[in-house]
């Protein structure tokens, strides 16, 4: 990586989204204030600033690509961004909006949301924002949190790549010495296939990962779906596991829909 200027400039950028990740900054607390000391924050429209097209040195991307315009935008913003940096389960495989692509449903979640649909000018499929633009970096998670993205700035202001958390979320479980909720409980966990960077938030107050962080390195998704078959859950209740947050990754996505056709992904 080549070296920053004594003060690099910071943009965030809002796409389809809650706003959640922004929120990520925003809860920095004191260390948002030190932050700021490091880099200058020209772009962030959540806290006020307003200069969507200036070049700077790292951008930040939360949120889907879901309208014509947003396309335009994630190009105007790769232009002018020396690194970008997807941030959030939306930026990085769609987000709940990607759950209009299943089955192309698009005008039936439209019709069915918003009073008055005729009004709503989206494209059929929402997409992570690497489908349209070239990304640098990428942080997962629904929202990701200040941890993470203080850890990733931290990393990109050093001129080392962020670290990725593709570790499964039970190996956090096993450092954190997490009871189990799967194996003492019966809950159907996703932490066997979910990548982790949450810290195994879920299991620590005893509930079952559902996946927010996307797939791990490797998820072995057909043996999960076994072991959730065994549990007692219907096909359709073990494709809603994975077809939710991240229901836009491949590897969610595909074993959703085998375990919706009542497959087996070793058939
Ligand atoms: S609680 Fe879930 S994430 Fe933790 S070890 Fe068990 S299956 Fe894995
Ligand atoms: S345990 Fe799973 S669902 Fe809970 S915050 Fe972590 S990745 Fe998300």
């Amino acid at each position: 990586m080549k070296a920053f200027p004594e003060k690099p400039t910071v943009a965030v950028h809002k796409f389809s989204s809650c706003d959640g990740c922004q929120l990520a900054f925003l809860n920095m607390g004191a260390d948002l204030v030190t932050l700021t000391q490091r880099v200058e924050i020209l772009h962030f429209l959540e806290a006020g600033l307003d200069n969507p097209n200036t070049p700077v040195d790292i951008a930040f991307v939360e949120g889907s690509l879901s309208t014509a315009d947003e396309i335009e935008r994630a190009r105007r913003v790769r232009s002018a961004s020396r690194y970008v940096v997807s941030i959030g389960a939306c930026a990085t495989a769609g987000g709940l909006q990607a759950l209009r692509n299943l089955d192309n449903s698009h005008d039936q979640w439209r019709d069915a949301i918003y009073a008055n649909p005729q009004f709503i000018e989206t494209l059929q499929h929402a997409r992570p924002i690497a489908s349209e633009i070239r990304v640098d970096y990428e942080l997962w998670g629904c929202p990701i949190n200040s941890r993470q993205l203080l850890a990733a700035i931290n990393a990109l202001l050093f001129g080392v790549p962020p670290i990725d958390d593709h570790d499964k979320v039970c190996l956090e479980c096993k450092r954190q010495q997490q009871v189990c909720v799967m194996v003492t409980q019966d809950k159907p966990c996703l932490g066997p296939v979910t990548r982790t960077g949450c810290g195994a938030l879920c299991p620590t107050f005893g509930r079952d990962c559902y996946g927010c962080y996307g797939p791990a390195d490797n998820p072995n998704t057909a043996s999960l779906s076994r072991r959730f078959q065994g549990l007692g859950l219907l096909p359709d209740a073990i494709a809603r596991r994975f077809l939710m947050i991240n229901s836009g990754a491949p590897a969610f996505h595909d074993a959703g829909l085998i375990a919706r056709s009542g497959g087996n992904q070793d058939d």
